[in-house]
């Protein structure tokens, strides 16, 4: 949990530098937790999500990705409702979540909070991804069967293997990426590394684990 909480409060104005995107936050803690595995995604959200209270932003201390002040002060900005497409009980279910933005007291810019369930820009949750992709390279089902079984389309599933392929090689490096077969490093995810991981992913790569090529980084889309 410790080394979470470092990650949490010291790798993130570093990730954010180098993002082309400096209008969101994302917070890796909740795979630190130990019973992560028995909650929903709307629970995992919310559970995230309460480090960011309206009533602990006061007392928030947290760096601006976009002006780099060390403390400033958080408050509240506005708000906005997002699906959030999860896989439980052996079927698809969307949650409507609601992402909240802060804005720094010091340069005036709003960020939104992405805990690291949510892949930005993206409805799926990361676990319904990567969900999806161990079902895949379990082969046990064909495609269409697959597809069936998570109501997503062929192109989609197909997208998400080719990103996953390339995220894989960035995660675990070239050499490491050549002795991992997909289904072994999908085994690892998630687990009670994984916050710090896709920390360390969002850190070097200035994007996040499984976000996919964006074209235009909407302001309230994320
Ligand atoms: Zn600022």
């Amino acid at each position: 949990m410790l080394a979470c909480l470092t990650l949490f409060l010291f790798l993130l104005p570093c990730a954010l530098a180098h993002c082309t995107s400096k209008t969101m936050i994302r917070a890796f803690t909740i795979f630190c937790k130990l019973n992560f595995i028995k909650l929903s995604a709307m629970e995992l959200f919310t559970e995230a999500m309460r480090d960011f209270s309206k009533d602990k932003l006061s007392t928030l201390v947290f760096p601006c990705p976009f002006c780099g002040t060390k403390h400033p002060h958080w408050s509240e900005f506005a708000s906005y409702e997002r699906d959030l497409i999860s896989y439980e009980k052996s079927l698809a279910v969307t949650y409507k979540i609601t992402v909240s933005r802060i804005i720094c007291s010091s340069c005036g810019h709003t960020h939104a909070i992405l805990p690291e369930i949510i892949i930005p820009y993206s409805s799926y949750s990361l676990i319904f991804i990567l969900k999806v992709l161990r079902d895949y390279y379990l082969s046990h089902m064909t495609v269409q069967q697959l597809c069936d079984k998570y109501t997503i389309a062929a192109s989609t599933l197909y997208s998400w293997k080719q990103l996953f392929l390339l995220h894989k090689k960035l995660w675990l490096g070239v050499l490491e990426d050549a002795v991992t077969k997909p289904l072994t490093f999908l085994s690892s995810l998630p687990s009670a590394a994984t916050s710090d991981e896709l920390a360390c992913f969002f850190q070097s790569q200035a994007r996040s684990f499984l976000q996919g090529v964006t074209k235009t980084a909407h302001f309230n889309s994320a």
